[in-house]
């Protein structure tokens, strides 16, 4: 028997980009990069004018670029308007959805952590959406180098599976202190991984058709070698291995999403000609050619095999003679398996057999429901319309002989009276629960369907930000249990706060808001989180306080934390550094000289980077300069004292206060005519001098020494002195130093 997988062949994202190529097909068009992961099509396209080029620069004069769906990077984008190409965006949105959360996670300062291989397409593409770029783990291995996280989202290439999501995850625990996790796997992924795991279960041989280069396909060949041994990936069916497949054997065939129908087609066909050749050769099994020999068939096949697997019972009141003729021929073709083909094929021979005219009739009528109700199983979703409503129950026709029951109790997750919600002709989908009520309806629930609907739209929300409400119900060991939309759910401990937290019971009791992080398929089961919902506001808060600074804005603050180069200083939720060169307009030895712990401060905001969460803040620029302060404190014919700091050619400076000198030209040293200024004064002679003038824009103090020397200690006349005028020396009058002091002084406020 051969089994076609329902979901095999070209996905939603790849058959939307195919298709997007075929109707630009004889105009100038290319790919960026092979459309999808099959040599095959890809030659295909090429024979039909689509070349495939590798980066934006060879894209030929006047081509349209198709962006395959797999996605790519920001700067792919860039490049193409940049160069004015016209592109077709072929990504497939599920990769997009992925886009938008790193891109969103990487704007809110959140590390980001691919979990793929780290030279697929998807992945590259991935990473330039988060800007700074991520990591990409595939191992253990590659999650043991990471460093360590305190936050980081997690996503998920599409097409990894379920089982290495879970397990990545798990490990990256050691890694990460708080996981966001983003369950990107595509859903049709999901249903083809589902259903290869499921075929591989029952299958002898499975078969993989698909590019080698396909990472979806690979995936799907990984899988099913879990539950079957001889598993062969092919990409074409002349690597068939037919001599190792037997007659009775269940052959399952299985492809990827980037596998065209045509070749899926080829080796389906290639599979039933070899079972056909085989029987020829009379190896004594019965025939199983019960498979429709259409796609449409083998799909019904693979229906049918879903369902018995599921429920082997079939809840029908079969004629006893038919059903252990039914159950025998089903026996005989495999215990597990039985199609629906097969099924009718048994009771018909048991009519043509056993039956007289007016018994076939009766049967025939009987078979025309069987075909109907054998179709339906525990479980199973059907649709119809509101035939009678009563208080206590919804008559619904679901096109099958019995008409289905929905009790008030199933009819909803609310308690409704089915009066006020549904009118007769509503149509409604609702759950098998029962293939007869007794009464010989069937029973359905609505409720069942609500509750599904209700998981599934739960389940988009995990990992997302979406909040919930709940009530904490008990403390237990590692967290707290709650309900959260009537499903179980657990807070596991370090979920609840953004601190430690010693006792649990204090949550008891409280209504919290929660985002979802995880979803357990099979219990039905709810992890929440607490501080995704803290952790958001702390960031709010934190993105609005910034956004409130603004360059030369003053706060108040309090000094928390001294170093060597400064002080940090807390301005209300924010740490900001008054570097120590801010702190004062002289020169400060350590911060300690100026500031202390828990000092409170006026500041002013120098420079504000809230990407950076840095803050630059002054102290000193509000205070004033002292030069500012030079004309209320020193006038003309003021004595002032100070020390000799420097001496020039021209005469000594001398300083009043720190970074504020006046010059003593070299004229003003001495009532005496001097060679050298150092003949009369040393570095660090206190001096006492008259001030001459003050320019405080230009920064000039003139002093004169000379002025307040006593006429007596004016030079002795000089010895030998022959007449009157040697005795009179000429001093040079008082006068303004020209020199620029500024070339002298450290421009300390610049
Ligand atoms: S495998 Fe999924 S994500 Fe990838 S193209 Fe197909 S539908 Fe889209």
């Amino acid at each position: 028997m051969v089994i076609l997988a329902k979901n095999a062949g070209f996905c939603f994202g790849v058959k939307r980009a195919v298709d997007a190529v075929e109707a630009h097909i004889g105009e100038n068009i290319v790919t960026l990069g092979p459309l999808i992961h099959n040599r095959d099509v890809v030659r295909s396209l090429e024979e039909r004018g689509v070349a495939c080029i590798e980066r934006v620069e060879d894209a030929p004069e006047g081509a349209t670029v198709v962006i395959r769906s797999h996605g790519a990077a920001p700067e792919v984008y860039e490049a193409l308007k940049a160069r004015g190409i016209a592109y077709i965006d072929a990504t497939c949105p599920f990769v997009k959805r992925i886009h938008e959360r790193v891109r969103a996670a990487t704007e809110a300062g959140q590390r980001v952590i691919i979990v793929g291989e780290k030279g697929h397409p998807e992945v590259i593409g991935t990473i330039g959406w988060t800007g700074s770029g991520a990591f990409v783990v595939n191992s253990e291995e590659e999650i043991a180098a990471l460093p360590h996280m305190d936050e980081a989202v997690v996503v998920a290439q599409t097409t990894i599976t379920q089982e290495k999501w879970e397990h990545i995850l798990a490990a990256l625990e050691s890694r990460v202190d708080h996981i966001i996790p983003f369950m990107s796997i595509c859903s049709a992924t999901q249903q083809r991984q589902k259903e290869a795991a499921e075929i591989a279960k029952i299958a002898d041989t499975i078969i993989v058709v698909g590019g080698r280069q396909s990472s979806n396909t690979r995936k799907l060949y990984e899988l099913c070698r879990k539950s079957c041994k001889n598993v062969y990936h092919i990409e074409h069916k002349s690597e068939l291995l037919l001599e190792k497949m037997h007659l009775g054997d269940i052959i399952g065939i299985v492809a990827g999403a980037s596998t065209p129908d045509t070749m899926i087609r080829e080796v389906f066909d290639y599979m039933m000609e070899n079972e056909k050749a085989l029987q020829a050769e009379g190896e004594g099994i019965p025939s199983q050619e019960t498979a429709a020999s259409d796609m449409a068939d083998i799909a019904a096949v693979a229906q049918m095999t879903e369902e018995v697997s599921a429920d082997k019972e079939p809840d029908v009141a079969l004629d006893p003679t038919l059903k252990e003729t039914v159950e025998a021929t089903a026996d005989t073709a495999n215990e597990q398996v039985v199609s629906e083909a097969t099924a009718t094929d048994a009771v018909e021979t048991a009519q043509a057999e056993n039956d007289t005219p007016a018994k076939q009739d009766e049967k025939n009528e009987f078979l025309e429901g069987l075909e109907k109700v054998v179709r339906l199983k525990k479980g199973q979703i059907v649709k119809g319309n509101i035939v009678q409503i009563t208080d206590e129950d919804v008559c619904v026709n679901i096109g099958y002989k019995s008409d289905g029951i929905i009790p008030k109790s199933e009819l909803s997750i609310h308690d409704i009276n089915p009066k006020d919600v549904y009118n007769i002709g509503d149509e409604i989908e609702a759950e098998v629960i029962n293939l007869n009520d007794g009464e010989g309806n069937i029973l359905l629930s609505r409720k069942r369907v609500e509750k599904k609907l209700n998981w599934l739209k739960i389940q988009q929300n995990v990992g997302t930000d979406i909040l919930y409400k709940c009530v904490v119900k008990k403390a237990v060991k590692g967290g707290v249990t709650t309900k959260i939309e009537g499903y179980n759910a657990f807070i596991p401990a370090s979920q609840l706060s953004l601190k430690y937290v010693e006792d649990l019971k204090q949550f008891e009791g409280q209504e919290l808001e929660v985002t979802l992080i995880d979803a357990d398929k099979k219990q039905e089961r709810l992890v929440a989180s607490h501080k995704t919902v803290l952790l958001k506001e702390k960031k709010e808060k934190e993105k609005a306080l910034w956004e409130s600074f603004k360059k030369g804005d003053r706060v108040k603050g309090v000094v928390k934390r001294l170093t060597d180069f400064g002080a940090f200083v807390d301005i209300g939720g924010v740490d900001g550094l008054l570097h120590i060169s801010d702190m004062a307009w002289v020169r400060v030895k350590h911060p300690s000289d100026v500031v202390s712990e828990g000092q409170e401060m006026e500041l002013v905001i120098l420079n504000v980077e809230p990407s950076k969460k840095k803050i630059a803040l002054g102290y000193k620029q509000l205070l004033p300069k002292p030069w500012d302060l030079v004309p209320e404190k020193y006038h003309a014919g003021d004595i002032v004292r100070g020390k000799v700091v420097r001496i020039v050619p021209f005469g000594a400076f001398v300083q009043l206060e720190p970074t504020v000198d006046g010059l003593i030209h070299i004229s003003q040293v001495s009532n005496r005519r001097l060679d050298r200024v150092e003949d009369e004064l040393r570095i660090g002679d206190e001096v006492e001098a008259k001030v001459l003038e003050v320019n405080a824009d230009k920064r000039k103090i003139s002093l004169s020494r000379r002025a307040l020397l006593p006429v007596e200690e004016r030079p002795a006349k000089k010895a030998n002195f022959e007449n009157e005028e040697d005795f009179h020396y000429e001093l040079p009058p008082v006068q303004e130093s020209t020199v620029s002091l500024a070339e002298f002084f450290p421009k300390k406020d610049d």
